[in-house]
């Protein structure tokens, strides 16, 4: 008899844990869950349209999942179709592998009001996922966007606002999408970050990919660097290479369309409008030794009128029922992946939302490092193989397996060769459903 290991999530994460489980034992029995109709997780729902040579990677983890000992089950939501209880004598381990699926809040905003949102329902919206339209409706954009936060995904979101649509068409972005970006010319896109340019949290790629559009130029606002923070840039090539980048932006070209990023910048108030919000921040400046520095709040302050506000300031992992999770950092409780008992986690829900894709690798190898060692003073082998599916059978739960993703795959790219695009996504369940005939 083989070990069997179930999986909770098909996301990059989970992903990276199957291949090295494999790795170390090619005989081992895998079974996957997901609750979305599809797998890949933020590689198909997170990661920006335009770059598609990350989403390639999809190629990449499809290999994985195909191996014969591995088999997937999306559609089935663990902790409400399946219950950890039903499981957790079954499997010799269980990985959760859920991330980080949610937004962080900010406290100065009311998320109720149609003119703000989180940065999560606009990514989803751009890529062709579900998003929740009484948390974010569309068109409420307008000529002038603001966002919050200053990591990748603020810049994603900042970059698919103002890059062409011509240049976004042959993408996997929806056609609704831009139409409405078409009909909406959104202008200028205000950036505001609450410290300085050497504690902007993105990466240089990202950065550049911004700077270098077209059509836009980029003015910085309170652009300034000290002593101290030049000493945090000694040690961070990342830092080093983002203040080259702010440093070589040119003042005075002006286009039709912008992007401004204001530092030192704190929102201390949102006044809402019909259909404009008032923005009023505080100046902020640090104090403190090099990657140290205390944030403060001067007395100076001003305001910026706009007609949309995306917060985008992270993301963070929730509770699954029964699993020790940490309710201030928002991540499953563990010891170099290690939970308790049979219970292994690896990617965001143990780390929380950093790095990118590749950083789940070492971080799966980590976890699955800590399995084969607990398996060494617990062998037992357990009867996990086909367990899953005959559960979900005798639960009349629709699930879609591998060979369902190959045909929805072919679907949509099928669809993409129509209508000159990569792919055409289909993500609405019942639509997948009928589509393969479940
Ligand atoms: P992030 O990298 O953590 O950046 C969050 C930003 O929000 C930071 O500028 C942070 O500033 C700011 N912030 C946090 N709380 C705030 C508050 N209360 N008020 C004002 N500002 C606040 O998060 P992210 O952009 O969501 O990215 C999540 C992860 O996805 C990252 O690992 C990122 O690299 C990855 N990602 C990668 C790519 C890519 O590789 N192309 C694309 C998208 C996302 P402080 O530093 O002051 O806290």
């Amino acid at each position: 008899m083989s070990i069997s290991v179930l999986i909770i999530g098909a996301g990059p994460a989970g992903c990276y844990v199957v291949e090295q489980l494999l790795k170390k034992d090619p005989n081992i029995s895998i079974d996957i869950l997901e609750k979305n109709p599809y797998p890949f997780g933020l590689l198909r729902t997170g990661v920006a349209p335009d770059h598609q040579k990350i989403k390639g990677l999809q190629r990449y983890f499809e290999k994985i999942l195909a191996n014969q000992n591995v088999s997937l089950f999306t559609n089935v939501e663990f902790g409400t179709d399946i219950k950890y209880q039903e499981v957790k004598d079954i499997y010799d381990g269980i990985f959760i592998c859920t991330g980080s699926a949610t937004d962080n809040l900010h406290d100065k905003l009311d998320y109720s009001h149609h003119l703000n949102c989180g940065s999560l329902q606009v990514v989803n919206w751009y890529n062709g996922t579900y998003y929740n339209p009484k948390k974010f409706n569309p068109q409420h954009l307008n000529s002038s966007i603001a966002i919050i936060g200053l990591g990748n995904v603020a810049l994603d979101i900042a970059r698919i606002f103002l890059k062409p649509t011509s240049k976004l068409q042959s993408t996997e972005i929806p056609n609704q999408v831009l139409d409405l970006l078409n009909q909406k010319h959104i202008s200028d896109v205000h950036i505001f970050v609450r410290r300085g340019p050497a504690q902007a949290k993105c990466s240089p790629k990202e950065l550049e990919e911004v700077l270098e559009l077209e059509n836009a130029s980029c003015t910085l606002h309170d652009f300034k660097v000290s002593s101290v923070d030049l000493e945090e840039a000694e040690s961070t090539n990342r830092i080093k290479k983002n203040l080259e980048l702010f440093k070589s932006i040119s003042a005075g070209t002006q286009n039709k369309q912008a992007l401004h990023i204001h530092f030192y910048s704190k929102l201390d108030k949102c006044i809402y409008d019909s259909d404009k919000l008032t923005l009023r921040f505080n100046k902020t400046k640090l104090a403190g030794s090099p990657n140290q520095q205390k944030l403060i709040e001067t007395t100076d302050s001003y305001e910026l009128c706009t007609n949309f506000l995306i917060s985008s300031i992270g993301y963070r992992g929730t509770p699954l029922s029964e699993i020790p999770f940490n309710d201030n950092t928002h991540k499953i409780k563990h010891t170099l992946g290690h939970v308790q008992d049979n219970i292994f986690t690896a990617g965001w829900i143990k780390r929380g939302p950093t790095g990118v894709i590749g950083t789940n690798k070492r971080d799966a190898l980590e976890s699955v490092t800590s399995f084969f060692n607990y398996l060494e003073s617990n062998p037992t082998i357990k009867k996990g193989k086909n367990t899953i599916q005959h559960l979900l059978q005798s639960k009349s739960i629709t699930f879609f397996t591998y060979q369902d993703w190959t045909q929805l795959d072919d679907i949509e790219i099928q669809q993409g060769i129509k209508t000159n695009k990569s792919r055409v996504k289909i993500s609405d369940k019942q639509k997948i459903k009928s589509l393969l005939h479940k």
